[in-house]
């Protein structure tokens, strides 16, 4: 029997035999004319990605954290004030890295774990305060909840409140139109959706959230993550000229520039449409097997990853049986529910065979555990849903 195990977890992902050939190929000097290359037309093909022609982008060796604390370290000086739109486990850390440089924080929290906070509830609290900075989690990777960026980007827009969003477990898996909503900076790493193993902060920033960088009375507090080192390298290499800061990550960069050709050719609509069929059609199966979701409404729900609890008599011992069973799957993440759910990802390449395998050793995990449903009835409502497209 095959040993290889699908990888269905919120990150790192499965990743396309293009890419990780990509990662193999012999490491240049990060001052290669092909490099110079490859690394402008990643530039160029962030920007395509993120729908934001007019936006500035990054690509830094780090992980999403980087990504966030980059975004904290170049818009905020001490005593600043932002807003925490507060919907689990990342949006909290988006929190505590906005506080370490100095920000006075205001969350406005979800009324439940798998919910997020109203809309009118955000609205109201940039009516009563002035905020430089509000921070939103798309798909909140401890709860699987989807928050309504278009919705709260335009209030940014409305109050004058830069917008940052963290779309770490989102970007190139759900709809995010930078330009078009008004998001001013937006964050991912390279080993979600984007399909990249770990290793790459990426982020794109609006003409907007340049200025206010621009503008800043203090230096950054922050060496390596300090755009005034970073935003000539960009530049360089949009020209294709070398200039060196800190050595990139050569291999993650061809890789990165092969994943996003990869997306592009898919076309980024027809890539969120295969998200939501394949996360409409893992909902039909844990739905069919009796399961519950974190998210509160399935309007609620990510299309990249689903949270979901165990049912009555199972435990996280569900987790070492599916993988016995060829699939990985993770564990809790928010503190509060940490040992009572489950996350499965699904998102960058993820097809429809990869999506029945998951629902079909999730339904041996449980049988193995002794909980009773009729086999099979999980992979015939996935089935059923795949088919209504
Ligand atoms: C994974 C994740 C992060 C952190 O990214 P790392 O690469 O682990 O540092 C931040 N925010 C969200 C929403 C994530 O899913």
């Amino acid at each position: 029997m095959k040993e290889r195990k699908l990888l269905m977890i919120p990150g790192p992902i499965e990743f396309t035999p293009e890419v990780l050939q990509a990662m193999g190929q012999p490491t240049t000097s990060h001052l290669a004319a092909n490099f110079l290359e490859a690394f402008g037309q990643a530039l160029e093909r962030l920007r395509e990605v993120f729908l934001s022609p007019s936006g500035q982008p990054f690509i830094v060796a780090g992980s999403g954290t980087l990504a966030m604390d980059m975004a904290a370290a170049n818009l905020i000086e001490p005593g600043d004030r932002a807003l925490v739109v507060h919907t689990g486990y990342f949006s909290e850390r988006f929190a505590a890295i906005l506080e370490r440089y100095g920000a006075t924080v205001e969350r406005v929290c979800a009324p439940a774990i798998g919910d997020a906070p109203a809309v009118e509830e955000v609205a109201a609290a940039l009516e009563r305060g002035t905020y430089k900075v509000m921070t939103i989690t798309q798909v909140d990777t401890s709860t699987g909840v989807l928050a309504d960026v278009r919705a709260l980007a335009g209030l940014g827009r409305q109050y004058g409140t830069l917008v940052v969003v963290d779309g770490v477990c989102s970007i190139a898996g759900e709809e995010l139109r930078q330009d078009e909503w008004g998001v001013d900076v937006a964050l991912t790493a390279s080993q979600k959706a984007i399909g990249v193993p770990p290793g790459l902060a990426l982020l794109v920033a609006s003409p907007r959230a340049m200025e206010t960088f621009r503008r800043r009375k203090t230096p950054v507090a922050n060496y390596y993550a300090d755009w005034t080192e970073w935003l000539p390298i960009m530049e360089a290499y949009q020209a294709r000229r070398p200039r060196y800061f800190a050595t990139p990550a050569v291999n993650l960069v061809w890789a990165l520039n092969v994943s996003l050709g990869q997306i592009l050719a898919e076309g980024m609509d027809a890539r969120i449409a295969r998200h939501r069929r394949i996360a409409r059609s893992f909902r039909a199966a844990l739905s069919a097997l009796g399961l519950r979701l974190v998210p509160v409404s399935p309007e609620k729900a990510a299309h990249t990853m689903t949270a979901v609890y165990y049912p009555e008599g199972v435990d996280s011992a569900l987790l070492e049986k599916v993988q016995q069973a060829g699939v990985i799957l993770a564990g809790g993440l928010h503190p509060e529910i940490r040992t009572r759910y489950f996350r499965i990802g699904h998102m960058g390449a993820v097809n429809p065979a990869d999506l029945l395998a998951t629902v079909g050793a999730l339904e041996q995990g449980l049988a193995g555990l002794g909980y009773r449903f009729e086999p099979g009835v999980g992979l015939a409502a996935a089935q059923a849903a795949l088919l209504e497209g």
